[in-house]
């Protein structure tokens, strides 16, 4: 079996399972958040009951993080449902924007989009907040409603997006029943290069199959290029595997994991135990790739869908408008010091916005150093515009008062992972995918550059 069937088939409690099977699958964490936590919730008392009880307190995550910090009263009133539930079910793990239970989150128009706005509870976006919180263990099956739940298969386990009537219906018993999807291998070989990023890697992939090109399969990546890329890196490949269609995508479990995992379940008090899945002789695998991450280059997704794959050098006539960095795809710390580094000392060219992922992040760019300032004044020494304010923001568009939104139509190059029309915003931007490195190199420019232009 393949790394997704071992999961599968333990979660089924079968000996084995092959793809195409339908199996009932018992959930290790259901995670939702504002935008489709009120949806869900609707499903879950409509299905079983106004005075229904979720199946288990301790598995269901609830992470607002998409339309925060708006002073949109009906985004606003999401949150309130969610903290509502909480409250009803004696939920435990509910990263609420603000600390009082009973409390209403209100935008306070002195801070600002970019001064803190949240409380001592707060995670920011869901998919990066669920491993710092400790909510990621190898071998376990994670449901969230959100299509990019994925990214947490680069910690060995299954994970992936449902929709609400699924989510509901997860929320009620713990099962849901899921076609075994096949798997496709993706053997990385080499490393990455000075100016390439992980971010160029998964762009390669998903041009090479194309952005439908592993619709309901498991793409499975390991080999010698997935043990040299960290946690942080697996989880922006695993995170796009949806932007190629994908059920999910897994990596395997080494020690960089058990070190992450460990570490993160220790800080948070969270379950510590896990079972990792390894690699059996037998994998039947539905396609094989060889990529060599020595060969790749900088590497932009075009407009209007992250499968126009191009070189970012093939590029360098495409005039921009802004420049955005942040989401679980490009807003970690690593995504961060990447852009930075090639930022430092110089100036943008062009509107910039950084929204870190989560508010850990923003404090480790407040903290860590370089000379005598921090990365966050280095950032804003340079132009980018930064919030403490961290959360989805423009990444998918959001109310018009969206820090970073595009409410004109804009040409924008962004660490995001999608970019399908309207995505963040107006539906005549166009949003041109690529690596912090990238975003970079192009917001001092103005155009689409390749990022070893600014690397010695
Ligand atoms: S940052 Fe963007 S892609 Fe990630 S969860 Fe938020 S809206 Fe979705």
């Amino acid at each position: 079996m393949t790394l997704t069937e071992k999961i599968l088939a333990r979660a089924a409690g079968k000996s084995s399972v092959q793809a195409g099977d339908n199996v009932w699958v018992s959930a290790d964490v259901l995670m939702t958040h504002d935008v489709c936590g009120p949806g869900t919730i609707g499903v879950f008392r409509r299905e079983f009951g106004s005075q229904a009880k979720v199946w288990d307190r301790e598995k269901v995550v609830i992470i607002p993080d998409h339309y925060i910090f708006s002073a949109d009263s009906k985004s606003n009133r999401n949150v309130d449902i969610l903290r509502e539930f909480v409250q009803e079910q004696g939920l435990r793990y509910f990263y609420d924007v603000i600390d009082d239970p009973h409390g209403k989150w209100v935008f306070d128009a002195v801070k600002g989009p970019v001064r803190r706005q949240f409380g001592s509870k707060y995670a920011g976006v869901c998919h990066t907040a669920l491993p710092e919180k400790g909510h990621t263990r190898p071998g376990e099956v994670l449901f969230g409603t959100d299509s990019h739940t994925c990214t947490a298969g680069a910690f060995n386990e299954f994970a992936t997006g449902i929709g609400n009537t699924d989510a509901g219906f997860v929320m009620g018993t713990g099962k849901l029943l899921l076609k075994v999807p096949a798997t496709m291998h993706f053997r990385l070989e080499g490393q990455l290069q000075p100016g390439v990023m992980a971010k160029d890697l998964i762009l390669h992939i998903i041009g090479e199959i194309g952005f439908d090109g592993a619709t309901y399969r498991a793409m499975q990546f390991d080999g010698p290029g997935a043990s040299s890329l960290s946690l942080d890196d697996r989880m922006t490949v695993a995170n796009m595997a949806i932007e190629a269609g994908g059920k999910n995508g897994i990596f395997e479990f080494d020690q960089k994991t058990k070190e992450y995992v460990d570490q993160r379940c220790a800080l948070n008090g969270t379950r510590a135990a896990y079972t990792p899945v390894e690699r059996d002789r037998d994998e039947a695998f539905i396609a094989d790739l060889v990529v060599d991450l020595n060969r790749l280059e900088p590497t932009v997704a075009c407009h209007p869908d992250p499968g126009q794959r191009k070189l970012a050098k093939q590029m360098e006539q495409v005039k921009l408008d802004r420049a955005y960095m942040g989401s679980c795809t490009g807003g970690k710390t690593s995504d961060f010091l990447a852009f930075a580094k090639i930022l430092a000392g110089k100036r943008v060219a062009i509107d910039t916005f950084g929204v870190p992922a989560t508010p850990e992040i923003a404090t480790n760019l407040q903290t860590i150093r370089w000379g005598d300032k921090t990365v966050w004044q280095i950032l804003q020494d340079a132009g980018v515009q930064m919030t403490e304010n961290a959360g989805c923001a423009a990444c998918l568009g959001g109310p018009v008062d969206t820090f970073g939104r595009m409410n004109q139509p804009l040409k924008c190059i962004s660490a995001t992972n999608r970019n399908f029309p309207g995505r963040m915003g107006h539906k005549d931007s166009q949003v041109f995918l690529a690596s912090p490195a990238t975003v970079a190199a192009s917001a001092l420019t103005g155009k689409i550059t390749d990022p070893r232009t600014f690397i010695a």
